[in-house]
């Protein structure tokens, strides 16, 4: 199907595409990487006035490492982190969980930031985000403000960003130095979405797990952080027994919903399994030099 008819227009600046917004944001949509946004232009499940194509604003495509965080620019590619080469674990991470996201045309133009803003409960990058406790920065009319993840995500396709709010930039704290990352994911065929993604960083100090993230994806109807499987593995040795009970508890926080292909039993099931997986191979990773 084509898409209705809209109007087209590619600020040059952040406060160009702000005041645009500020004036029309009820009826338009930003246009980022497009990977999502003209699927549903073309079904026509989405009917903007108005597109705003952000692709021309220069600065928001550069991934900036700082002392206690990295900035990840509102334009930066999937394709991008893919091969980010930056000295931190997270982009180990990086790396690791970019090959999981669509296919390479589709990770070539989609944006990071895109996939926070469309919010697939199933986005890799939505659990990451969770998982790090990124911070989602805007820009509009009254200012700017950043919005913490898991105030960010309000239900499937939906957020906190208001319709005449642009996202410039997401902040991720950077895990501890000597943390280990790992990532795991069940899917149906290569490049489509995740039936269940789950994602740990951590480190052990003194053969004690001192600092522990777990992300889950598509494990409820927003990205989930697994605290109480974290909060149980603080201050532990990371012996087998544990890292099943702890793989068992995110299971257990886990809602997710029944799916074609894919029964909420067996998905809570494949949760608990991936974590697992994922706590082993970083554990692994921290006593490997
Ligand atoms: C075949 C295929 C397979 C895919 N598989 C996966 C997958 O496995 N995992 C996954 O996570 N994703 C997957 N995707 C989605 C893909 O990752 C998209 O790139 C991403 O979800 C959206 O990013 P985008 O930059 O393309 O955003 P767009 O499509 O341009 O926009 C998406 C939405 O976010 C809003 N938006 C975008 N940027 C901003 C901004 N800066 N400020 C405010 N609002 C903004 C738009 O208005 C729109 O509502 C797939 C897509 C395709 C086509």
């Amino acid at each position: 199907m084509k898409p209705a008819p809209f109007d087209y227009i590619a600020p040059a600046s952040v406060p160009e595409a702000v005041g645009v917004l500020a004036e029309r944001g009820a009826d338009s949509r930003v246009l980022a990487g497009g990977q999502s946004l003209l699927i549903e232009l073309r079904y026509r499940t989405a009917r903007p006035a108005l597109v705003v194509d952000v692709n021309r604003i220069p600065g928001l495509s550069e991934i900036t490492v700082e002392d206690g965080s990295v900035h990840v620019g509102a334009l930066v590619r999937h394709a991008q982190l893919e091969h980010a080469r930056f000295d931190d674990p997270l982009a180990g991470l990086f790396r690791e969980v970019a090959p999981y996201v669509a296919h390479p045309p589709v990770r070539a133009r989609g944006t990071f930031a895109g996939s926070l803003a469309w919010a697939h409960p199933a986005s890799e990058w939505c659990a990451l985000a969770m998982a790090l406790d990124a911070g989602i920065e805007l820009e509009g009319p009254s200012g700017t403000r950043t919005v913490s993840a898991d105030s960010w995500f309000r239900g499937p396709f939906a957020t906190a960003c208001l319709p005449e709010e642009l996202v410039t930039g997401v902040r991720l704290p950077r895990p501890p130095a000597g943390a280990t990352a790992a990532f795991a994911e069940l899917r149906r065929t290569h490049g489509s979405f995740a039936l269940a993604a789950a994602m740990v960083v951590l480190r052990l100090a003194g053969g004690r797990v001192d600092w522990v993230r777990i992300g889950l994806a598509n494990a409820a109807d927003v990205p989930l952080r697994a605290m109480e499987a974290e909060r149980l593995m603080t201050g532990e040795r990371p012996e087998r027994e544990l890292l099943a009970q702890a793989a068992a508890r995110a299971a257990a926080e886990s809602d997710p919903a029944d799916e074609p292909h894919a029964p909420a039993a067996y998905r809570r099931h494949a949760i608990g399994a991936l974590v697992r997986r994922c706590l082993t191979q970083a554990v692994e990773r921290a006593e490997t030099p």
